[in-house]
């Protein structure tokens, strides 16, 4: 293993020893790192690649060609005076036949403490380069170690394909309000240390952030702990459309914000058409994959969609952009009521110009997803929806770690829960049944609270199996398998990576026996790869429907 970091380069002296393509590949990749490079070769520049002359063009003021052959001293004489002339990285790229000259460079480097890289010769190499894929400031690197820089930039363009195409804006974006957030509420750099960064890591992440009674004090705190939040939860490539203003007053004027985030069509004549049409529909627990055709049918036909904040990226990819309109709730914590009324009033307003608004809630719409209160809702003001059930991710995390809710002789029941009651507190909890698995929805970051209450107060045994499924169906999933009696402190150790549940019972242990045995506490498994990224040949079948 190495240690990936990023080298911030800007006017650094970068020596690059030969004058071959790949010479020219160092230079670009220093020049754009801002670094001043010095290419020592033999060869004058007519008789260079094209490629290296290129680059004298792209950066006239960084490159420099010195014509000559290489000399022990260059390495102490053509740096920074402010490093004592000691130049900051070499890269060698020189013929097969002149090891003896590499071999030199990477001895005397080292003694100098320059990192020295030569082409070819990973023996003399003390850093490498990564294959890297670059979109405004957001960069991604890939190493293989050493096995095979081909495969490197093959898995680099593989994974640069997921990504939404507008990362560099989302990266850009999240940048300058974090810095917003950090000058406007003056915070002391140790205090923005345990609000922000640290708290990805931390279960803390997730806790109930109170939407009354906040001093003024307290809503700056929030502030950064939002963003985090937001950061984690918000689908992706939406991430660039967040504002300063919703993250803290975006309801302060709802009238005028909603009219300007959705633009709506204007029906010219003022007369409706037709009636609206609702559907409340469930999307599944995350992946593509757990989708219904129902519901797909659903997102190919809408108007208007509302979705949830927790409806993932993947899903949303499918809404054909051109025809329909996309509004993602902005349930912010903290404003959990105000955003629901929000979408529901743009709801009703499609409905009443004769849209197709489709409801789009993670997971199935009657499992605390509020299905119910929208239902009625709609159907007072006289549209009553029709409902498709979407498989709850209650139900999905356990399939997808491994764990049979029901299994003869070991569960005959399963009991779906919340962890969080009204306005934060403790819900009603049940009582411990041996033959039942139990599963806690939004449970993670009340654990501290939640466990200690089960145990003493409801009887439930600290040695009973769990297991905390987080990001179910996404391909960042992860599993923490534990007891009952660790599981706050494995929450704690391992962060949180929402949206996560707990599922408890002996069914936990019926396949995935061996792995809460032994020393550790707990165990850890990492991602899922159970989902199908391409959906192109179900999508092209649809279109074709729909064409008929
Ligand atoms: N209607 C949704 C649940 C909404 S409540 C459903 O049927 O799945 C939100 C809670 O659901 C989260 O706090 C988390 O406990 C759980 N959850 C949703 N999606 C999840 C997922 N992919 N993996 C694990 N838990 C998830």
């Amino acid at each position: 293993m190495t240690l990936l970091t990023s080298w911030k380069c800007k006017g650094e002296v970068h020596l690059v020893i030969g004058g071959s393509n790949a010479s020219a590949l160092r230079i670009n990749s220093a020049c754009e790192a801002g670094a001043n490079v010095k290419v020592i070769c033999e060869e004058s520049l007519e008789n260079l690649p094209i490629t290296i002359r290129t680059t004298f063009d792209l950066y006239p003021t960084q490159v420099e060609l010195l014509n000559k052959k290489f000399d022990v001293q260059d390495l102490t004489t053509l740096g920074r005076p402010e490093v004592a002339n000691v130049v900051d990285k070499v890269f060698v790229s020189l013929p097969i036949s002149e090891y003896s000259t590499k071999k030199l460079i990477y001895d005397e480097s080292r003694k100098l403490r320059i990192p020295v890289n030569v082409s070819d010769s990973p023996e003399l190499c003390t850093f490498t380069l990564l294959s890297t894929f670059t979109s405004g400031d957001f960069q991604l690197g890939v190493s293989t170690n050493g096995k095979g820089c081909k495969l490197a930039s093959r898995i680099k363009r593989e994974l640069a394909a997921t990504l939404p195409q507008n990362i560099g804006e989302v990266c850009n974006k999240v940048g300058e309000l974090r810095k917003r957030i950090q000058e406007e509420d003056q915070l002391e750099e140790t205090t923005i240390g345990e609000h922000d960064d640290d708290a990805v890591h931390s279960n803390k992440l997730n806790a109930l952030v109170e939407e009354f009674n906040m001093t003024k004090e307290q809503n700056k705190l929030q502030r950064t702990k939002w963003l985090s939040q937001i950061v984690e939860y918000f689908p992706l490539s939406s991430l660039s459309e967040i504002s300063l203003d919703d993250l803290t007053n975006a309801y302060k004027n709802t009238k005028i914000e909603m009219a300007a985030k959705i633009d709506s069509k204007v029906n010219s004549s003022g007369v409706v058409a037709k009636k609206g049409k609702i559907s409340l529909v469930g999307s599944g627990p995350g992946s593509v994959s757990l989708l219904t055709l129902g519901a797909l049918q659903e997102i190919y036909s809408a108007d208007l969609i509302l979705a949830d904040k927790l409806v993932p990226q993947q899903v949303l990819d499918l809404i054909p952009r051109q025809r329909t309109k996309l509004f993602i709730a902005r349930k912010f914590p903290g404003n959990a009521e105000r955003a629901q009324e929000e979408l529901l009033s743009l709801g009703l307003e499609a409905l009443q110009n004769g849209e197709k608004v489709v409801r789009l809630k993670q997971g199935d719409p009657y499992i605390f997803g509020r299905g119910g209160e929208e239902y009625n809702f709609f159907a007072e003001h006289g549209f009553v929806p029709q409902v498709l059930p979407g498989i709850t991710s209650a139900l999905a995390a356990p399939v997808l770690s491994n764990i049979p809710a029901t299994h003869r002789e070991v569960a005959d029941q399963v009991l779906i829960c919340t962890g969080t009651g009204r306005r934060g507190a403790l819900p009603n909890l049940p009582e411990f049944v041996k033959s039942r698995t139990t599963v806690f929805l939004m449970s993670l970051h009340r654990v501290v609270d939640l466990i200690p209450n089960l145990i003493k107060e409801k009887g439930w045994d600290p040695e009973l199996p769990v297991a905390v499924v987080e990001r179910a169906s996404c391909p960042d999933q992860r599993i923490i398998r534990t007891r009952l009696g660790d599981v706050a402190e494995a929450v704690e150790a391992n962060g949180s990576r929402p949206p996560g549940l707990l599922v408890t019972g002996y069914a936990c242990e019926v396949i995935e026996k061996a792995k809460i045995e032994g020393n550790s506490k707990w165990t850890v498994e990492e991602g899922w790869n159970g989902g199908h990224s391409n959906f192109n040949p179900l999508l092209e079948l649809i279109e074709k429907v729909q064409e008929k």
